[in-house]
C-alpha cells in the first residue's frame, strides 16, 4: 500500500511523516519479541520518562506478555522550545523500589543523551539487578552524552519531530503517526 509522505498529507503542521501509525505498530511489536529474548519468562519493572514516553509504554507494555511492574519519572522538558536548554532536572521520582530489580527505562526519544545519562546514573544507585535502556527514537548524530541504547524503535536524522506521544509545547502528542514539524511553526506559533 502506498503511503503518503508528503506536505498535510496528515496532518498540516508536519512538513513529513517520517512513521505511519502502521508502521510504528510493526515495529513496537517487533521489540517487543526482542525484550522477550532478553528478558525470557521473568519479570522486570518498566521505567517510563513522561510525559513523552507514554504511548510508546503503552503499546510496548502489550507486546508482552512477562509480570511486569510500571513506574514513571517526570523530568523537565524543553517547554515551548525545540532545543535542550540546560541541564534536565528530575521533577517527579521513582515510587517503586527497583534495589534488586531488573529494570528497564523507555522514553521516547534519545538526542543529546542527557536525559538518559541523569535518569540511568539515579536508577544505578538504587542498586537494581540489571538496567536496560529502550529508546522509540534515536538521534545518533546529536549526542552530547556517550550514550547508546539497548533497544531502538528507529533511528532518525536531526530534525524535530512530533507525534505518538512527542510534543511540541504539549501539542501533538496524540497524533497516531510521527513526522516532522513544520519549521515555521516551531519558534514559538502565537498559541503558547
Ligand atoms: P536529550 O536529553 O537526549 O537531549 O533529550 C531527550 C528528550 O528531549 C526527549 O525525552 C524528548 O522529550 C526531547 N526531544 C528530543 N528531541 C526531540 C524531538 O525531535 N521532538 C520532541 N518532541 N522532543 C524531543
Ligand atoms: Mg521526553
Amino acid at each position: 500500500m502506498a503511503t503518503q509522505r508528503g506536505p498535510s498529507a496528515f496532518h498540516p503542521d508536519l512538513e513529513s511523516v517520517l512513521f505511519t501509525e502502521a508502521e510504528i505498530r510493526r515495529r513496537v511489536h517487533s521489540l517487543g519479541r526482542e525484550l522477550k529474548q532478553a528478558y525470557g519468562e521473568g519479570e522486570f519493572t518498566i521505567v517510563s520518562i513522561i510525559n513523552g514516553a507514554v504511548l510508546f509504554t503503552a503499546d510496548l507494555m502489550r507486546e508482552i506478555d512477562n509480570p511486569v511492574r510500571l513506574d514513571c519519572i517526570r523530568i523537565s522538558s524543553y517547554g515551548d522550545r525545540t532545543q535542550s536548554v540546560g541541564t534536565p532536572q528530575i521533577v517527579h521520582s521513582l515510587t517503586l523500589d527497583i534495589a534488586g530489580r531488573h529494570v528497564l527505562l523507555i522514553d521516547d526519544i534519545l538526542d543529546t543523551g542527557k536525559t538518559i545519562a541523569l535518569v540511568s546514573s539515579l536508577v544505578r544507585k538504587l542498586d537494581p539487578a540489571s538496567l536496560r535502556v529502550c529508546v522509540l527514537l534515536d538521534k545518533q548524530g546529536r549526542r552530547e552524552v556517550p550514550f547508546e541504547a539497548d533497544f531502538v524503535g528507529f533511528k532518525i536524522p536531526d530534525k524535530f519531530v512530533v507525534g505518538y506521544g512527542l510534543d511540541f509545547a504539549e501539542r501533538y502528542r496524540n497524533l497516531p503517526c510521527i513526522g516532522v514539524l513544520r519549521p515555521d511553526l516551531q519558534n514559538p506559533p502565537e498559541w503558547t
